[in-house]
């Protein structure tokens, strides 16, 4: 296993030196920019994440190209894309010219897919908190929860049972940021215990009887989906976990799949 995690180390330390690291298909039905950046709570997930997305990419027969860098952020560039993904990562490390490509992109009805550590974004700007649409605040121990699946007419939920059970670090956050979004899957905090905080009695996380974990929304001309879960690695090689994902960048690039 440590053999394994070294040789993903090292195809990570690729992927972060060149530009783009991308992968061709001949029947890429839409592009999608999968943008990670340096984080130490994630560092052993990414390079699993970035090898299941490439596995996705060719079953589901679109266009990867995976970066963690920011130069990409320019108009020219994300012209080419139809979804990014911002995996564990936000735009704490773009410029405000950069920052404004990432706008113009949403703004052009681009579609934008927000995985985990993508809502830890209490110091970006007010329009990436909104595009996310909840901010992260806090989270317990990792535990194993039940997870309520209360709306199935979109791509990412579809294929789930009502209830599901999985484990992972169970984000709590704020308040909803824009009016519009539609919460997916909530957790049931029955279920674990929301303030097991590595013994600081000064740490509650609990939101009480609702506590969102997925939800869309359409955004500023764009389109945002955004799933809490994705905290270890096993997690992306879980198949209902990357049907959810699938089911989100296949709308976000879309818009296509909701049966309201
Ligand atoms: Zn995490």
């Amino acid at each position: 296993m440590k053999k394994i995690n070294y040789v993903l180390v090292i195809l990570f330390m690729f992927i972060s030196m060149v530009p783009a690291f991308s992968q061709n298909h001949s029947r890429n039905q839409f592009q999608v920019l999968v943008y990670t950046s340096p984080d130490r709570w994630h560092n052993i997930t990414e390079p699993t994440a970035i090898l299941e997305f490439q596995k996705l990419a060719n079953r589901h027969a679109f266009g990867l190209t995976v970066t963690q860098v920011v130069s990409n952020f320019v108009d020219e560039t994300l012209l080419k894309y139809d979804v990014l993904v911002f995996l564990q990562s936000t735009t704490r490390d773009l410029s405000a010219e950069q920052l404004e490509s990432f706008k113009r992109f949403i703004r052009n009805g681009g579609g934008f897919v927000g995985i985990h550590g993508a809502s830890a974004c209490r110091r970006e700007g007010e329009w990436f908190r909104k595009l996310v649409g909840r901010t992260f605040t806090d989270h317990p121990e990792e535990q194993t929860a039940v997870m309520h699946v209360v709306d199935k007419n979109h791509p990412s939920t579809m294929h789930l049972a009502d209830r599901w059970i999985w484990t992972d670090e169970w984000y709590s956050y704020t308040e909803a940021l824009t009016e519009n979004q539609k919460v997916l899957i909530t957790v049931d905090e029955s279920t674990y215990d929301p303030d097991r905080t590595w013994g600081d009695e000064n740490r509650h996380t609990a939101m009480g009887a609702f506590h969102p974990i997925a939800w869309y929304q359409e955004f500023d001309g764009g389109r945002s989906f955004y799933t809490s879960l994705g905290h270890m690695p096993e997690l992306f090689k879980d198949p209902l976990f990357l049907d959810h994902i699938y089911g989100g960048i296949y709308w976000a690039a879309t818009g296509l799949g909701l049966y309201e």
